[in-house]
């Protein structure tokens, strides 16, 4: 016997594998839409097959009709069984897995008879996808990465990830004629270092035109929502975007302070808004006469978490001076051809020079680190030289620097007498990290205390998604910073962005001073600079916390490693 839900199975199915195959998005949705007016049919399903009726329930045409009295009266589908002979078999289930497209999954079962994501895994781990034409070592491994989000059932990607989707896409909006302003809200807005989702809130008069060109964005394959001024959607690689639509300017200031805080932060505006006995949403003509209103200075995007902004917005002592891109004069921790960078020294130089930095701060790794071709002695004195040949050539102020590790017992590599010739010294954990809490602090205290100045590199050694931060007590090795000669790096790796904004956040309260850096293996790296920045401003950090926002004598003086 059939009931309404298996009916309504039938119908998504069938949206489904149309969608899978490319066909008209509209005509796939139609499914989707008959599909969930079935489920929410209040009257009996059967009579309105037998009186001929269905085309009276909204989202029910005559097509789907016909559909639905099928599968009721015969309990098959012809179409559904036409459309699932077509696919390869699991292809449903392997579409779920993020950049899984049509063509690949017919690949992987044409070569080697994938017909699920368990099988696909197996393929994987065996080496036998990446022997398949046109797929690569490269693509198996981002394949395997897919399928483990799938099982995660994780839908966050890391911050450059997501940006590489949503800036494009906001290009994509931003050129249809009806939008006078397009902007990204919610956490991509704040810089969380992953996300689930891109928040776009545009100002239009056509809201509808507006959602149907986002619909019609070649990545979008599936509309999880529609409403007159809000649809989400899906795109091919997993990830989801919401746009809201507002028509006057008046609402963008709201609009923008509602889809950018955490909920955490817009709850407890709601509530100051209540006691002030006035609405959130009341129009505004920007988001500062927001926070005004509630009798709050201006919080900036990166702040607002409830991590105490909003105690500072109401006593006026909320950071306006947070360290801004244009404000970084220094580009700090590159490394080269020397050890494990790609772009020589020159070519680094250059790249440095053409973003508008002044100079820039050489810092391959040390001897300890000798999987990543750290610099012996020898090569040390070559590249100072070559660095000496370059800098006759190009304007950026070129130092000689060292990312040094923290060896075991926290002290640094190389001897005291070179670490004493550097400019400027990097000091980071690359081996050994998973000491016990105790040791781990003892050795981190030890390195800050060594008397020559050092920066303290990638802090806690996190890969977003993927490692943890080291064991230790934070709070213990800030106090020890704070005693010594050191700095600390916020690290704009878009895979590190360490040290994290709520320890970043308690070290600049002890006063310590920071560098903003992008630790480049490649000329293109460089623009991890803005991932550093924002990090460092969810941080609080302001410009005067900041030592490569000083000119380059200033930096000099600051960072150098002998007293
Ligand atoms: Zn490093
Ligand atoms: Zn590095």
């Amino acid at each position: 016997m059939i009931d309404k839900q298996a009916v309504a199975r039938a119908l998504r199915e069938i949206g489904l594998l149309l969608e899978l195959k490319g066909e008209n998005k509209f005509r796939a949705r139609a499914y989707e839409t008959g599909a969930r007016a079935v489920d929410e049919l209040r009257e009996d399903l059967g009579a309105l097959v037998d009186e001929k009726r269905l085309t009276s329930v909204a989202g029910i045409g005559p097509a789907l009709a016909a559909t639905i009295a099928e599968i009721w009266s015969t309990g098959r589908s012809q179409q559904l069984e036409k459309l699932r002979a077509e696919m390869p078999k699991g292809a449903l289930e392997l579409a779920e897995v993020p950049g899984l497209s049509l063509k690949k999954i017919q690949q992987l079962a044409a070569a080697i008879g994938v017909d699920s994501v368990a099988a696909l895994k197996r393929a994987c781990e065996e080496g036998r996808v990446a022997g398949i034409k046109g797929f690569g070592a490269k693509t198996q491994q981002k394949i395997l990465d897919g399928i483990a989000r799938w099982e995660r059932r994780d839908d966050r990607v890391l911050l450059i990830d997501a940006l590489a989707d949503a800036e494009p896409l906001r290009l994509y909006l931003a050129a249809h004629p009806s939008v006078k302003r397009i902007e990204l809200a919610g956490s991509l807005r704040r810089w969380r270092e992953t996300a689930k989702d891109a928040d776009f809130l545009a100002l239009s008069d056509s809201p509808e035109e507006l959602i149907n060109r986002l619909i019609n964005y070649p990545q979008a394959v599936r509309v999880v929502e529609r409403q007159e001024r809000k649809v989400i959607v899906r795109l091919s690689d997993g990830f989801y975007v919401e746009l809201h639509v507002v028509a006057a300017q008046e609402e963008v200031g709201p609009a923008l302070v509602r889809l950018t805080g955490s909920p955490a932060h817009v709850a407890r505006l709601e509530a100051i808004a209540r006691e002030r006995d006035v609405a959130l949403d009341e129009p505004a003509p920007d988001e500062r006469a927001v926070y005004a209103r509630l009798g709050m200075a201006y919080v900036a995007p990166e702040l607002r978490e409830d991590r105490g902004e909003i105690e500072a917005a109401l006593d006026g002592s909320v950071p306006q001076d947070l360290i801004e891109l244009g404000d970084i004069r220094g580009m700090t921790h590159c490394h080269t051809t020397y050890s494990d960078g790609k772009a020589s020294i020159e070519e680094m130089a250059r790249a440095a020079e053409a973003m508008g930095m002044q100079y820039m701060t050489i810092t391959d790794h040390s001897p300890a680190a000798h999987y990543a071709g750290g610099v012996t002695l020898d090569r040390l004195k070559q590249q100072w030289d070559e660095i000496a040949r370059v800098q006759e050539n190009v304007k950026v102020r070129l130092l000689r620097g060292t990312e040094s590790d923290i060896l075991e017992d926290g002290a640094l590599d190389y001897p005291d007498a070179v670490l004493e010739k550097f400019d400027v010294i990097i000091a980071s954990i690359h081996s050994r990290m998973k000491m016990d809490e105790a040791t781990m602090t003892r050795r981190l205290v030890n390195a800050m205390r060594q008397p020559i100045f050092k920066i303290w590199g990638h802090a806690l050694g996190r890969l977003v998604m993927r490692r943890d931060p080291f064991a230790c007590r934070v709070e213990e090795v800030l106090d020890a910073v704070a005693e010594s000669r050191a700095a600390i790096e916020i690290n704009g790796d878009p895979h590190r962005l360490d040290l994290a904004p709520e320890h970043a956040q308690a070290a600049r309260a002890r006063g310590i001073k920071f560098v903003v850096s992008t630790d480049a293996h490649s000329t293109d790296n460089l623009h991890y600079l803005r991932y550093g920045v924002h990090t460092a401003r969810r941080g609080w950090i302001r410009r005067g916390d900041v030592l490569n926002a000083l000119s380059a004598d200033d930096f000099l003086r600051a960072v150098k490693p002998a007293q």
